[in-house]
């Protein structure tokens, strides 16, 4: 029997989780979202579940990093000095694909290689493709991102942020596009992510497992119905999966032209104030996270729900810590706040 990818639509519950993972695949400048939970909570299988759930898009063919032949600004420079010479770059239909990162990679491995000795003898540029490479376009997993060496995280981190991953070795400078989806999954038993890191995650969820016992019985249900057939049970959710990535797509195109209100603006800064939170990074995502949930909603204007959702989503990990309730973000002040948001 083949086993088909578990629909996305078919995950029970994980509400948080699901909607952290469809935002940053409309926005992936959102910067990712950090999953912290237990294991066994259904994660990984979340993250192949979005992967699978979106159409092919097109891709340069035989180019490392899947170009997107309509985003002329977002070019390798291979493909971008193909195009100045008026040459037709030939596509080809892609899958998202889900690109996992071990916690053994090196910087090199993620990064790329720039071959120096290659460019002084030839003059040009000869560059072996990472990890960032192959996630341009992509999600980049990395399970137990805790475990992970800092400087790999930070680079990481840099990339998702800027969509672009630069090399430099003596002088000689090589970039490339990568845009991808950032997935980092921890165990907080494990130890904890530095503070400095966990800010420039862009959103931040804890899954836990069900706790009524009719939530459990139909997460055991689905499961084994999935592992009886797979192909008849992603029969089952074809239109829903098939809805879905329509209204992903729809929010992409979206996107671009929700606009924000200054009273909403002043309540988001207002509201990173209330629950101490530090820097302006908070403030930016929290308007990014809920442009996206407008978009995915299908409104060109922000409403103070995606505000609210929006800090849910993007505030916990950011606040400053205090000794008994560690990251926990003190949600009944923000209802205070949007119930009064003068
Ligand atoms: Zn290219």
């Amino acid at each position: 029997m083949r086993t088909g990818v578990y629909p996305f639509t078919a995950i029970v519950g994980q509400e948080d989780m699901k909607l952290a993972l469809i935002l940053n695949v409309i926005n992936p400048g959102l910067g990712g979202v950090l999953i912290k939970g237990e294991k066994g909570t259904a994660k990984s299988t979340a993250v192949r579940a979005i992967a699978d759930l979106l159409p092919a898009m097109e891709a340069v063919k035989d180019c490392a990093f899947r170009c997107d032949p309509a985003e002329v600004h977002h070019l390798c420079e291979r493909c971008a000095d193909r195009i100045q010479a008026q040459e037709t770059l030939s596509t080809q239909s892609v899958k998202m694909k889900v690109i996992e990162l071990p916690v053994s990679a090196t910087e090199d491995r993620v990064v790329g290689t720039l071959d120096i000795e290659h460019a002084i003898q030839f003059g040009e540029k000869k560059f072996e493709p990472g990890i960032l490479a192959e996630a341009n376009r992509n999600i980049l997993y990395v399970d137990e991102i805790n475990l992970l060496d800092d400087h790999v995280v930070d680079v990481l981190l840099d990339a998702a942020a800027m969509g672009v991953n630069t090399v430099e070795r003596e002088g000689v400078s090589y970039s490339h596009p990568a845009r991808f989806v950032l997935v980092g999954t921890m165990n907080p038993e494990e130890g904890d992510i530095r503070p400095q890191l966990l800010d420039r995650f862009g959103l931040s969820v804890t899954v836990t497992g069900e706790h009524e016992a009719d939530r459990r019985v139909e997460v055991i249900k689905r499961r084994l119905a999935y592992e009886a057939d797979s192909n008849v049970f992603a029969e089952n959710y074809k239109e829903e999966q098939k809805e879905l990535g329509r209204s992903i797509l729809r929010a992409r195109q979206l996107l671009p032209k929700v606009q924000v209100d200054d009273a909403l603006l002043m309540l988001v800064a207002n509201l990173s104030i209330q629950l101490d939170v530090d820097g302006h990074r908070a403030d930016i995502t929290v308007i990014k996270a809920a442009l996206t949930l407008a978009a995915f909603a299908g409104r060109e204007q922000i409403l103070a729900e995606d505000v609210k959702t929006a800090a849910r989503l993007a505030l916990p990990h950011r606040m400053r810590r205090r000794p008994f309730e560690e990251g926990v973000l003190d949600w009944i002040a923000v209802e205070a706040m949007f119930a009064d948001p003068a």
